[in-house]
């Protein structure tokens, strides 16, 4: 992290909150959040957990003591919380644990990801690969899957979770709780004010990485699009600060510009699928830079996510149970 990465945001409760933004992994910047509001102060997400990210984190703490002046320290903390569980947000934790008592939070779906990442994503090969199997990925590249789930699976476990998030709650009278599934089962976007920590449910540039149902259940484009609803239909947001890119300047345009984004590709999908084709043979048409591991993984779950909405409303009809090949209806 470079001196000065850390910014500072305003609360319109005179909150001072801090993004302190860490490399996740090779080329992946997260952002990790502390909220500092009089003796209380909160930590949001945790980064990876490997080494660059917690170096990052620790830097950034030390950056708030000494630039900004603020009385923070890991012993200071009030509270951790977890928007979901994503090693790239939650993988961290065994390592701000070793050095803070603060009570976590993380919403109830996603505590066995929160609590041991490592089991966890040891517990999603057989899974995952029967998922890849079912999109029509070949056995070998299957078998490669060990390897992009192996780093994650060697981190400390994240521990206990004292608080159990559920959507509607109103965590330490401060943080207003949005469940909003479909990028992760457990995902929440917490409101203090009028700023949204929008977690990965809302990025700057980029559409975020749906999971199908298919894969993990809660998830997929259907309960996506409605999230997206939830978190529109909240009145008078001025800011999103999300897990990764720039800041919102305006949630609501950039929600119904993602939403805007998704239903063009469903027809684009409906369009590949004249003839029967695969998740993997519509991923092979729809993202052809994304053909490799592990960006491979990436395309085939944002296409199943897609591909099993459609399925679901009649608009498309599966052929074959194994490996199905789906065709357009009329
Ligand atoms: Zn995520
Ligand atoms: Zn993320």
């Amino acid at each position: 992290m470079t001196e000065g990465a850390v910014r500072r945001f305003d609360g319109a409760g005179g909150e001072r909150i801090y993004q302190i933004p860490v490399r996740a992994f090779r080329g992946m910047i997260a952002h990790t959040y502390v909220v500092i509001d009089g003796d209380y102060s909160a930590l949001i997400d945790t980064g990876s957990g490997h080494d660059e990210s917690n170096a990052d984190l620790e830097a950034g703490m030390a950056a708030l003591a000494a630039q900004a002046g603020e009385r923070i320290g890991w012993e200071r903390l009030s509270r951790i919380i977890i928007t979901h569980g994503h090693i790239d947000h939650c993988g961290g934790l065994g390592y701000v644990r070793a050095r803070s008592g603060a009570p976590v939070a993380a919403h109830h779906l996603d505590i066995p990801a929160v609590s041991d990442h490592p089991a966890h994503l040891a517990a999603q090969l057989a899974p995952t690969a029967a998922f890849l199997r079912w999109a029509g990925v070949a056995e070998a590249v299957v078998g490669q899957l060990g390897r992009y789930f192996g780093g994650g699976m060697r981190g400390a476990p994240g521990g206990e979770v004292a608080t159990v998030l559920a959507d509607g709650d109103l965590l330490d009278g401060r943080f207003a709780v949005i469940h909003t599934p479909g990028h992760c089962a457990g995902q929440v976007c917490l409101r203090l004010g009028d700023v949204l920590f929008c977690a990965d449910h809302l990025l700057a540039r980029t559409n975020p990485r749906l999971t199908p149902a298919h894969l993990e259940a809660h998830n997929g484009l259907g309960p996506y699009l409605a999230a997206l609803d939830r978190v529109g239909a909240e009145p008078g947001l001025r800011l999103g600060l999300a897990g990764h890119e720039e800041p919102i300047a305006d949630v609501y345009a950039r929600a119904e510009a993602l939403r805007e984004s998704h239903l063009s590709r469903l027809e684009q999908i409906r369009a590949a699928c004249g003839e029967p084709r695969t998740v993997l043979e519509i991923a092979a048409q729809i993202y052809p830079d994304m053909q490799q591991p592990p960006g491979l993984l990436i395309a085939l779950q944002a296409i199943a996510a897609r591909v099993e909405y459609l399925e679901q409303r009649g608009l498309l009809a599966p052929d074959g149970e194994l490996t199905p090949r789906f065709r357009a209806t009329a």
